[in-house]
């Protein structure tokens, strides 16, 4: 254990990882193979963010999508249909993790990274509620600005007015493209959030999400309307690199379900007395609570190139104090 008297840091956490947060030792230099095998089996193997988001596209697309030639024109069949693919799993996921983590206080404190519970009765909040005011920004403003811009790429697909790709014709291509869609999601979601950041952009816009210094599950994706108009823009690579609607349908679990766990507040959760999954992300953890840090995620590195990663120590806490007094003043 670290020894609070020595370490300040250590004593604004209820928990806080022991080892400094990691980064993707994919971008290591002396190269290191063995870790970057660990990182990878650590991400895709067990039950993570990356595994539930696959598990729902496959489902999504094998029991609930619509076929293409379905999507050809515009008609409120296929487009309610989008739209509940997006509503139903954010609401059993978020809800669900809120219910088990917050109401019922199914694991207790058990590696939860605040002391605080969700804040009630605040006039910051819309309806004064963090967890209303949450799920008002999730259901209603993220999940139809979402479920609008995959209304166009079906439709786009479905008329072959963009590259499109089948398992049949390209199986590695669309098994190697299903891989790298985090990680497009990651340099994406850095360069749009480091404009949001931008000190105008952020009183109006961003600061409905860092509302939440405490996070919870349904503080993942909760967005003022401008930020989902940009955040959701991650999709259109589809319209560029050839796909199949399931790169999509993971796309969009990654960019909506993931958040959700990384904003759970609990870094990991428990079943019984084992941990059965990893949840939250110590890394955004701390970009809630400092702001001016970590804004890209552990994936891609940037952070660490620009100067602005904290690795969960003191002497990062200081030097991203000094970074905000000289850009906000
Ligand atoms: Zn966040
Ligand atoms: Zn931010």
């Amino acid at each position: 254990m670290t020894d609070v008297s020595q370490d300040p840091e250590a004593a604004r956490w209820h928990y806080r990882p022991s080892e400094p947060v990691g980064l993707n030792p994919l971008f290591s230099w002396p190269p290191r193979p063995a870790a970057v095998l660990k990182w990878y089996a650590g991400a895709w193997l067990p039950i993570t963010a990356l595994t539930l988001c696959l598990t729902l596209a496959v489902i999504a697309y094998a029991m609930f999508l619509p076929p293409l030639e379905v999507m050809k024109s515009f008609a409120p069949g296929w487009m309610f249909r989008v739209w509940l693919l997006n509503l139903v799993p954010q609401t059993l996921v978020a809800g669900g993790l809120h219910w088990w983590l917050y109401m019922r206080k199914g694991q207790g404190m058990y590696k939860k990274f605040d002391r605080r519970d969700l804040t009630r009765k605040n006039g910051i909040f819309t309806f004064n509620n963090q967890v209303w005011d949450n799920i008002w920004w999730t259901l209603g403003s993220a999940m139809t600005v979402a479920t609008v811009y995959q209304w166009g790429i079906y439709w786009a697909m479905a008329n072959g007015w963009v590259p499109t790709v089948t398992w049949e014709q390209a199986p590695v291509w669309f098994v190697v493209w299903m891989m790298f869609i985090p990680m497009w999601s990651g340099l994406h979601f850095y360069w749009v959030h480091r404009l949001e950041h931008h000190p105008k952009l952020f009183k109006h816009v961003h600061a409905v999400h860092h509302r939440n210094v405490n996070v919870g599950p349904w503080s993942g994706i909760s967005n003022h309307w401008y930020e989902n108009l940009l955040y959701f823009t991650t999709y259109f690579i589809h319209l560029i690199v050839p796909s199949h609607p399931l790169h999509l349908l993971f796309h969009t679990y990654f960019q909506q379900v993931s958040p959700i766990l990384s904003h759970s507040g609990f870094e990991k959760l428990k079943a019984g007395e084992t941990e059965a999954a990893r949840a939250g992300d110590f890394f955004h953890q701390l970009h809630h609570r400092y702001f001016e840090c970590n804004y890209g995620t552990a994936e891609i590195p940037f952070d660490r190139w620009f100067g602005t990663y904290h690795d969960g120590s003191a002497d990062a806490t200081e030097r991203t104090r000094a970074y905000k007094k000289k850009r906000f003043g």
